[in-house]
């Protein structure tokens, strides 16, 4: 089981400015900067990064992901900016599915349009820092486009590898107008992740994947956010975020970020909203480790779905992700496609345009609802993690066709009144 403690941690003899890696397996702990490391050099686990002070409330001023710089290994960075993002109301759904409270934390108006960019502003500081020339990485296709993006602004040359025609229209688009290499790979996106990860080790790229602990560490901010802008609004904390599950980076963000409050004393250990993972039947393998109380995620070769974003068999933050999860008091589940479409549909008619995947976790929470595991009586949290317009196909399929008419008003009132 992976040691996720972060009390009684005393900085090592490698920590700069205090912060280091930590190796969440077998304890080894690694400079942060001085040299590129993605995996423990000594097993091969997951590294998360350590700091020898964890924030409190008060300590947080400004705004954006920057606003929690007390939490971040660097004060600033490449910024477009990103973070802030609304935490929207929504009547219907809540009335709907009769809970107490019910939130939509709206990560798809983020600069790119996913909270891809909240990782990617720490992770371009990191590789200033590092000092290296080419920044890589595999994607589904969101992070991708905020690689390229802020890339661009950083002046570094960026390489993406995504799998050939599983990419929704819109982030293609960007990731070619912000000026990346993209190459297209015969397979799915862990065969991608293989082959970059393959390309970072033998020192051709730095790897801006979310096994690129710093990604998470400015994921963090998003339960900052949350976290803030519910204790104003109802003076407590969700009980519950539901979230859409790729690689587990954000659900394994979010733990962290309620670990460090914890920490600090700004965060009861039992007032930790229960992280609750969406997938869909096509791509559910933690969803199988959750329910068959496995220790380890068994990957996925065969993954499908229209979510996109999410199509991955092999979710490589799940050491990290799992005890999040259990530790929470929380859950996973999955949903079918048609039943995602039905939620796009539903936050559609709250006004809220979200991509296929983002939709996953009102699905879930629906679902959950229905069986009785979500109590009427919690205040839940969804997040909806990437913009409508990123998939415009999906779009234009979830939603009514165009209706023809002829050029003149008097057809028009007709086809009107038909
Ligand atoms: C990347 C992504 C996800 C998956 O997030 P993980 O942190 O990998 O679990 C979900 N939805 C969208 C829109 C994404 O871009
Ligand atoms: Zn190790």
């Amino acid at each position: 089981m992976a040691d996720l403690q972060l009390s009684g941690r005393e900085a090592p003899a490698v920590a700069q400015d205090g912060v280091w890696l930590a190796c969440i397996e077998c304890g080894q702990a690694f400079a942060p900067f001085a040299e590129v490391i993605y995996r423990c050099a000594d097993c091969g686990g997951l590294l998360e990064a350590r700091y020898g002070e964890y924030p409190t409330w008060t300590d947080f001023s400004g705004r954006g992901v920057w606003r929690y710089a007390a939490a971040l290994p660097f004060d600033s960075g490449v910024s477009l900016p990103e973070g802030d993002t609304p935490l929207y109301e929504v009547p219907g759904l809540r009335e709907d599915l009769d809970l107490r409270a019910l939130r939509v934390k709206h990560e798809g108006m983020n600069p790119t349009g996913s909270f891809k960019d909240r990782g990617m502003t720490v992770g371009v500081r990191v590789a200033e820092e590092v000092g290296v020339s080419r920044l890589a990485c595999a994607s589904t296709g969101n992070t991708s486009a905020a690689l390229a993006a802020y890339g661009a602004r950083a002046g570094l040359e960026t390489l993406v590898l995504l799998p050939t025609g599983k990419v929704a229209a819109g982030k293609l688009a960007q990731a070619a107008i912000h000026g990346a290499r993209v190459l297209e790979v015969e397979g799915n996106f862990d065969t991608c992740l293989d082959i970059v990860s393959d390309l970072a080790n033998r020192g051709e790229a730095y790897l801006l994947n979310s096994l690129n602990p710093f990604r998470l560490e400015g994921q963090k901010t998003i339960a900052f956010e949350i976290l803030e802008d519910f204790r104003e609004e109802y003076g407590a904390v969700p009980d519950r975020i539901c979230l859409p599950v790729g690689n587990a980076g954000n659900t394994a963000a979010l733990y962290k970020a309620f670990r460090e409050l914890v920490e600090s004393d700004s965060l009861a250990a039992d007032e930790m909203p229960k992280l609750t993972g969406v997938q869909t039947d096509g791509a559910a393998p933690l969803v199988e480790a959750i329910e068959s109380g496995n220790e380890a995620i068994e990957r996925w070769d065969a993954v499908e779905t229209k979510a996109t974003a999410i199509r991955i068999g092999n979710p490589v933050n799940a050491p990290k992700a799992l005890p999040g999860i259990r530790e929470t008091d929380g859950t996973a589940i999955s949903v079918s496609d048609r039943e995602v479409t039905a939620a796009q549909r539903a936050l559609a008619e709250e006004g809220i345009g979200v991509e296929p995947a983002s939709a996953c976790s009102l699905a879930g929470l629906r679902k959950l609802r229905e069986r009785g595991v979500v109590d009427g009586d919690e205040r839940v949290v969804c997040l909806t993690t990437g913009h409508l317009l990123k998939d415009p196909d999906a779009a234009a399929a979830a939603g009514s066709d165009p209706e023809p008419v002829p050029g003149d008003t008097e057809s028009v009132l007709d086809h009107l009144a038909e």
